[in-house]
């Protein structure tokens, strides 16, 4: 016999009619103990007079007319993820490709910015010096990298109009990696639909 009363769900079990390995115990605790017994007696009755009662079922559209009055908000990240799946696509190795190439072009683009913002001398104050220093920094290194790609004529270049220079490096690389992304959709889709 078990040491305990019977649990809700072990009364259930037994009101059902639960002939499996478990019920031996459970019958033998109800054969043992009155309490438990007086419960699964009023939970039969219960359940014989709710099998009795009058059985009701709504009108045909019920539940189509109850959801067309709700009102389903998206939270913002759920939208978000939604957003996402759509672009990213299902292939392992290009959805790690259109990552890489989405975060190239965040980058490229937040440098472009960055070269517009200092190219307009968009600065005054105390600001100018530091943001002289920046775009020094990023012209410099702008330089090295046009120099050993196209020579030092093209740097020298660079280096008489650098701001021009360096909007019109920035605008091609955005060009060149959006293309990219680009290029990865579309690969991503044909082998969709090769897939499907
Ligand atoms: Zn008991």
């Amino acid at each position: 016999m078990q040491h305990r009363h019977l649990l809700p769900n072990e009364i259930d079990l037994l009101l059902d009619g639960d002939a499996g390995f478990g019920a031996t115990p459970l019958r033998a605790h109800i054969d043992e103990c009155t309490d438990c017994r007086a419960r699964l007696d009023e939970a039969r009755v219960m359940a014989d007079a709710l099998e009795h009662l009058p059985h009701f079922a709504p009108r045909p559209g019920f539940a189509d007319r109850v959801l067309c009055q709700v009102q389903i908000v998206e939270p913002w990240h759920v939208a978000a993820v939604a957003t996402v799946r759509r672009v990213v696509p299902e292939s392992r190795p290009l959805r790690v490709l259109t990552i890489a190439g989405t975060g190239l072009a965040s980058v490229a683009i937040s440098a472009g910015a960055l070269g517009l913002a200092l190219g307009t001398r968009l600065t005054v104050g105390s600001a100018t010096v530091i943001t002289t220093r920046i775009r020094d920094a990023i012209l410099g290194g702008l330089q090295d990298a046009v120099s050993s790609v196209f020579g030092a004529g093209a740097a020298t270049a660079l280096q008489s109009d650098g701001a021009l220079a360096m909007s019109a490096a920035a605008v091609a690389l955005v060009a060149a990696v959006g293309g990219a992304a680009f290029g990865f959709r579309a690969l991503a889709a044909a082998s969709r639909q090769r897939g499907s």
